[in-house]
C-alpha cells in the first residue's frame, strides 16, 4: 500500500510546482484571515495532509491513463487490431483516441502500400525472368542444333541461324524497354520540353516507316494540321510513342491501311494512330497498357513484341499532362490517341 502511495505521488509530482504554489498561497490567506498562530498551524498540518491526499488520487489517475495508452498502444504494435473502431479509449481522453486512430489509420495504408509494392516487384521480377528465358532457350537450343550437326544441312543451317538471330534482336528490344521502364519508374527519366512543328516531325516518321509498311502492303496516310502548328513536348520521347504506336499498328496489321491523323483544337494539337488490324478484343482494352500484358503472347513474341511498349507510351503521354486513349473492334482496327498543348 505504501509503495502504491508513494509511486502515485511520484506520479503526481509533476504538477509540484503548482501543487506548491496553491499551498503558499493558502497559507498566505490563513495567516493573513487568523491571526492566532495556535489555530493556523494545525489548519495549515491538516493542508498539509489534504494536500498530500489529493496528490495520490492525482497520482494515482494518471497511472491509470498512461496504463491505458501504453496498453492500445502495444496492442497496435502486436498488430491486434483489425480495425481503428477497435481501439477505445475513456471519454476524457477521446480527443487522444482520435488521434491514435487517425495514425493507426494511417500506419495501416502505409503497410498495404508496402506490401503492394512488393508484390508488384516480385511479379515483375517473375515476369522479367520468364520473359529472358523465352529468347535464351529459342538461341540456346537453335545453337545447340546447329553443333550436332545440323550445321552441314544446307536445308535448315541457314533458317536456323535466322531464327537465332531474330531471338537475339528480341532479347536486345526486351533489354531496351526494361532499360527504359526503370528509368521512367525510378524518376530518372529526364524530360526536355520545347516548342515543335508537329507537322514536320511526323512527316518525317512517316518517311522512316512508309518502307517497313510498305513491305507489308500497308498504306500508310498522314493527315497534316494547318502548317506551321507548334506543339509543347519531349520531341525525342514523342518520337519513341510514334515509334512504339506505328510499330505495333504494322506488326497487327495483316492487309489495310494505316492513318495518322492531326487535329488543331483550341488548346491542343490531337493526334490518332488508326489502322485496319486485327483490333482488341472489348475486355483487354483496359489492359494493354500493363506491363507485359499481350492478348496473343504468341503473335506478340513472333513478331518482335515486349509487352513493354503500351505500357512505355503510356508513361511519356502522362509525362506530358495528357492521357492515351484507345479505341479498337476485334477484326475491324485500332485507333490510340492522345493531345499535346498547344
Ligand atoms: P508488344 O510488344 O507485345 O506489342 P505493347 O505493350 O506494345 O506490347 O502492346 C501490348 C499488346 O496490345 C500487344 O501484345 C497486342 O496484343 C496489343 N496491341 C497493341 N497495339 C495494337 C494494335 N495496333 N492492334 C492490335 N493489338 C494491339
Amino acid at each position: 500500500m505504501w509503495n502504491e502511495i508513494k509511486s502515485n505521488i511520484s506520479s503526481a509530482l509533476v504538477y509540484f510546482r503548482e501543487f506548491i504554489l496553491f499551498l503558499i498561497l493558502v497559507i498566505l490567506i490563513i495567516f493573513l484571515l487568523i491571526e492566532k498562530l495556535s489555530l493556523s498551524i494545525p489548519l495549515i498540518l491538516l493542508l498539509l495532509v489534504a494536500g498530500i491526499i489529493i496528490l495520490n488520487l492525482i497520482g494515482r489517475r494518471r497511472i491509470k491513463e498512461i496504463d491505458e495508452i501504453k496498453s492500445i498502444i502495444s496492442s497496435i504494435r502486436q498488430s491486434k487490431y483489425q480495425s481503428s473502431d477497435e481501439i477505445v479509449l475513456t471519454k476524457h481522453l477521446s480527443a487522444l483516441e482520435n488521434e491514435i486512430k487517425e495514425m493507426f489509420e494511417k500506419a495501416k495504408s502505409d503497410i498495404e502500400y508496402l506490401e503492394r509494392l512488393q508484390r508488384m516487384r516480385s511479379q515483375f521480377l517473375g515476369n522479367v525472368s520468364h520473359e529472358l528465358r523465352t529468347p535464351i532457350f529459342s538461341i540456346q537450343g537453335y545453337l545447340e542444333t546447329l553443333l550436332n550437326g545440323a550445321i552441314d544441312d544446307p536445308k535448315v543451317n541457314k533458317h536456323f541461324l535466322q531464327k537465332a538471330n531474330q531471338n537475339t534482336v528480341n532479347l536486345s528490344n526486351l533489354l531496351n524497354d526494361l532499360i527504359d521502364i526503370s528509368m521512367i519508374e525510378s524518376g530518372e527519366m529526364r524530360m526536355s520540353y520545347r516548342y515543335f512543328d508537329i507537322n514536320i516531325f511526323i512527316q518525317s516518321i512517316v518517311q522512316e516507316f512508309i518502307s517497313m509498311a510498305g513491305a507489308k502492303n500497308i498504306k500508310l496516310f498522314f493527315n497534316p494540321a494547318k502548317e506551321g502548328l507548334q506543339v509543347f513536348g519531349d520531341k525525342d520521347k514523342i518520337r519513341q510513342v510514334f515509334v512504339n504506336l506505328l510499330q505495333n499498328a504494322i506488326k497487327y496489321t495483316d492487309e489495310g491501311s494505316i492513318e495518322i491523323w492531326l487535329d488543331e483544337e483550341k488548346k491542343y494539337a490531337n493526334i490518332s494512330v488508326k489502322d485496319t488490324g486485327i483490333g482488341i478484343p472489348e475486355e483487354d482494352l483496359n489492359r494493354v497498357f500493363e506491363r507485359f500484358y499481350r492478348v496473343d503472347k504468341a503473335r506478340s513474341r513472333a513478331v518482335g513484341g515486349t509487352g513493354l511498349g503500351l505500357a512505355i507510351v503510356k508513361h511519356i503521354i502522362e509525362a506530358h499532362n495528357s492521357k492515351i486513349i484507345v479505341q479498337s473492334k476485334q477484326g475491324e482496327g485500332s485507333t490510340f490517341s492522345f493531345k499535346l498543348k498547344k
